[in-house]
């Protein structure tokens, strides 16, 4: 019996999971803390392939992580799961300078033959969209792809773990060296996964680690509209605020990018305000909206920008993967897949090697 710790049940440690529990001859135990949990604090949008973004890396992650999520979902089906928190209801951008939406176009037409998963691509008027979204305004033309999706992150994780058949134990875990492995809590283990987002440095410097990733703070609305909502697609201006429509009227406005704030979870009303007023303009029945809750994430930033995953150096069978940032739910998955092959020593669709640990994770 191989003896597997994850410490960590976000996104990616929840897919680690569940992919685990399906291997013959593992036993795993799931330590999750779960305070600041970036997964549950998300916005859900899955819709990488309009990014501005020229990290070449980041960008065959972002790819391969929204066209693993439909496999996901079928997998989970398989395991009895009913899963609907993955839903592709579309995606509309708005530009303040419309033409611009010509140069979106461009860019999604030249990646549409990689990337089929993106749909159907087309401009809409504001009458086409106001079918669909009813309540937006203040623009002539949005640029529309069919296949952007939004997965509610909170009930995804629930839902693998459940899966998996695992309940996390709500701890905070300290690693300490035995000799040159590494204990948990003080226990051994054959194989370990530090799933811990943000919080790496924090889990892996009393083992003398230096540790490349920072806290952003990302807070973000929720709504309850009298409408159903179940086909809205994601709605994304320029600027931090999108809407993020769910099923029976749950409606939920963000994020905000704070990198100043630390790991602090305190609600910043000035913050929140500013999406309001940044929605306003295309949305303006949110001025009038009372919110029914504010969830507030932590976001984790390598100084590239870059996610890393794989071994810890020296350690093969320590695994670890870091620096998600924005879009770690689009990501996630595909990460929390590998991370279950590479610890059993199986080969993933992905090559650690170009996504190095070591050049962010580093001990004298
Ligand atoms: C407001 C907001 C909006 C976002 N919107 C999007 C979006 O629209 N699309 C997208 O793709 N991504 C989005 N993201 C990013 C995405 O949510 C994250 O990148 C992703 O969820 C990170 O997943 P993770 O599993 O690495 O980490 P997390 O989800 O943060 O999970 C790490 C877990 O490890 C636990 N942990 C840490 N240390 C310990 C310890 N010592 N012992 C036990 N447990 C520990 C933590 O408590 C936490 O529960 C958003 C993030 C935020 C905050």
């Amino acid at each position: 019996m191989t003896r597997v710790a994850i410490i960590g049940a976000g996104i990616v440690g929840a897919t680690a999971a569940f992919y685990l529990s399906q291997e013959e001859g593992v036993e795993v135990t799931v330590y999750d803390h779960g305070v600041g949990q970036a997964s549950k604090a998300a916005a859900g949008i899955i819709s990488p392939w309009f990014s501005r973004r020229r990290n070449k890396a980041w960008y065959r992650l972002a790819r391969l992580g929204a066209d693993f999520y439909p496999r996901l979902m079928e997998d989970l089906a398989a395991a009895g799961s009913a899963s609907q928190a993955y839903e592709q209801t579309g995606v509309l951008l708005l530009k303040k300078k419309e033409e611009y939406l010509d140069e979106v176009m461009e860019r999604a037409l030249a990646k549409q033959a990689e990337s089929p998963l993106m749909g159907d691509l087309e401009f809409w008027t504001r009458d086409q969209v106001q079918e669909r979204f009813p309540g937006l305004t203040g623009f002539d033309r949005a640029f529309w792809a069919s296949g952007g999706a939004r997965v509610d992150g909170a009930v995804l994780v629930a839902e693998l773990l459940q899966a998996a058949g695992l309940e996390p134990l709500r701890k905070e875990v300290s690693l300490t060296w035995d000799g040159d492995q590494v204990l948990v809590d003080g226990q051994a283990y054959d194989k370990i996964l530090l799933t811990t987002g943000a919080w790496l440095g924090q889990v892996l410097e009393p083992l003398g680690y230096q540790v490349d990733v920072r806290p952003q703070k990302g807070q973000i609305l929720d709504y309850q509209l009298d409408q159903v909502t179940d086909n809205y697609p994601v709605v994304m201006p320029e600027g931090e605020a999108d809407l993020i429509p769910f099923k029976t009227g749950k409606l939920s406005l963000g994020a905000s990018h704070e990198n100043d704030q630390g790991f602090d979870l305190q609600e910043d009303r000035q913050v929140l305000q500013k999406l309001i007023e940044q929605m306003a303009p295309y949305y303006p029945a949110i001025t009038d909206s009372q919110p029914t809750g504010v969830r507030i994430g932590i976001r984790a930033y390598t100084s590239d920008y870059s996610p890393f995953f794989g071994p810890l150096p020296d350690q093969p069978n320590t695994w670890t993967v870091s620096g998600l940032g924005s879009t770690g739910l689009t990501i996630g998955p595909l990460l929390g897949r590998e991370l279950a092959l590479g610890i059993l020593g199986k080969t993933g669709d992905l090559d650690p090697a170009d996504y190095p640990v070591e050049r962010y994770v580093t001990r004298d």
